[in-house]
């Protein structure tokens, strides 16, 4: 990939992806930051990254939160590498969403079962285990050959309204589509949601899940906003959004996912009853204001003051000679080291991963070292980027504290455990 190719490939939209509307405003200004998973090896150190714009606007008349300057999906998407069965905990979780689907809405085994997005097949296996017939749909073109040799069939696609139409003509219609974490990198969310009508069987039901704006603002959760979202979505616009495709929003609800989430159950219109899980939800981010600018503004200046207040320490401890390292190398990672501007306090950054170690930082190039590395580095300070780990990251690197080294947590509040922790009183008290 050349720089060229990827300056060709940044898109601009002037109107809602949801309702059309050109009523866009800015909502939240973030700074500039290059792909946020786009950590490269040492042969490609002497390539620039490119930095995109990540300002997040808010539709005045639909309330839908969203990037109207967005890199091209094949960009993002053709060579995405993670694998859902590397995450134990993911895998668990997705027994109990076919197990949830299959009770809530009484679908019998031997159903069409389709998912967008479907990586490496996790889900779907789980469904094909219970006796549905399965069919799964991944631009990653790897991963998506992978999991057809290993016995879930996967079009290596991006799902449209097109394909959606053969998939009906050639397997019939689909009683479950499952859609996750895949809603909010959508551009053109219109035709998809056609698709998804139109793939639809009359008593289908269309389950995605997708992370909670509402849990963005109140977990401080700013850093999954990168490129590879498009959307920040909350209920309330899309309960009208489906409306308007025919379909209706029956259930929705929180889940702990990615800092938080929410699963969304949506049917052809007048299959069922809405349920008062929707209307809560609403109701929640009415009382939030979660439609009003003000409420995004409110946010800025929380994390301008977490901003302020880590920049004072970690020069403190600069400027006593101390040395600095983070914790993390992850999607997350890029944009909080962007926007909280922590590039020139790092000397390196550390991963639990192997295969993340000899890597560089999207953009800065900060080296990427393998955890044991803080033993031997001895590090006085050790950022943790990855904050919403903390807990077991510190489990694991107790022996880092004991031994007389501090971890620096920056959010949801600014907090100091270890040998830094007097620095931090220090500075709070000046
Ligand atoms: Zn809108």
């Amino acid at each position: 990939m050349n720089t060229q190719t990827i300056e060709t490939d940044l898109h601009h939209r002037d109107t809602c992806r949801l309702c059309s509307s050109r009523n866009l405003e800015l909502a939240l200004a973030l700074k500039n930051s290059p792909i946020a998973d786009e950590y490269i090896s040492r042969e490609r150190l002497s390539e620039q990254q490119k930095k995109y714009p990540l300002d997040v606007f808010l539709c005045k008349d639909c309330g839908h939160a969203q990037h109207i300057d967005f890199v091209d999906a094949s960009i993002l998407f053709k060579n995405y590498n993670f694998k859902t069965a590397s995450s134990p905990g993911l895998v668990r979780h997705f027994q109990q969403y076919a197990k949830d689907v299959v009770a809530l809405f009484a679908i019998p085994a031997g159903e069409f079962v389709v998912e967008i997005g479907s990586n490496d097949g996790s889900l779907l296996k789980i469904f094909k285990e219970r006796g549905y017939s399965v069919l799964g749909i991944d631009p990653a073109r790897s991963i998506a050959e992978t999991a057809t040799t290993d016995g879930i069939e996967t079009l290596p696609e991006f799902f449209t309204s097109h394909l959606a139409g053969q998939i009906k003509e050639n397997r019939g219609a689909a009683a479950i589509i499952c859609a996750n974490n895949v809603y909010a990198h959508i551009d053109n969310m219109n035709d998809v949601t056609a698709g998804v009508k139109a793939l639809l069987a009359p008593h289908g039901v269309f389950v995605f899940e997708v992370s909670y704006l509402v849990d963005t603002i109140e977990g401080r959760v700013f850093d999954t906003i990168y490129h590879e979202h498009v959307s920040y979505h909350s209920i309330e616009p899309l309960v009208q959004f489906f409306r308007k495709h025919g379909m209706e929003m029956v259930h929705a609800e929180r889940i702990s996912s990615k800092g938080g989430s929410i699963r969304c159950y949506v049917m052809h219109k007048g299959t069922r009853q809405v349920g008062a899980s929707v209307n809560e939800l609403i109701a929640l981010e009415k009382a939030m204001r979660l439609r009003e600018i003000k409420t995004f503004q409110h946010f800025a200046t929380e994390l301008d003051d977490v901003k302020s207040r880590l920049h004072d320490l970690l020069n403190q401890i600069k400027n006593d000679g101390g040395s600095i390292a983070g914790f993390g190398a992850s999607s997350t990672v890029t944009t909080l080291i962007y926007h909280f501007e922590l590039g020139r306090f790092l000397s390196y950054l550390i991963d639990d991963n192997p295969q993340k170690a000899g890597l560089f930082s999207p953009g800065l190039h900060i080296p990427v070292v393998h955890s044991d590395a803080i033993y031997e580095r001895k590090p006085d300070c050790v950022v943790v980027l990855a904050w919403k780990y903390f807990e077991p990251i510190s489990k694991r690197h107790q022996s880092y504290l004991a031994d007389g080294g501090s971890f620096v947590v920056p959010l949801p509040e600014l907090q100091v455990f270890g040998s830094a922790a007097g620095v931090s009183a220090a500075v709070a008290v000046e």
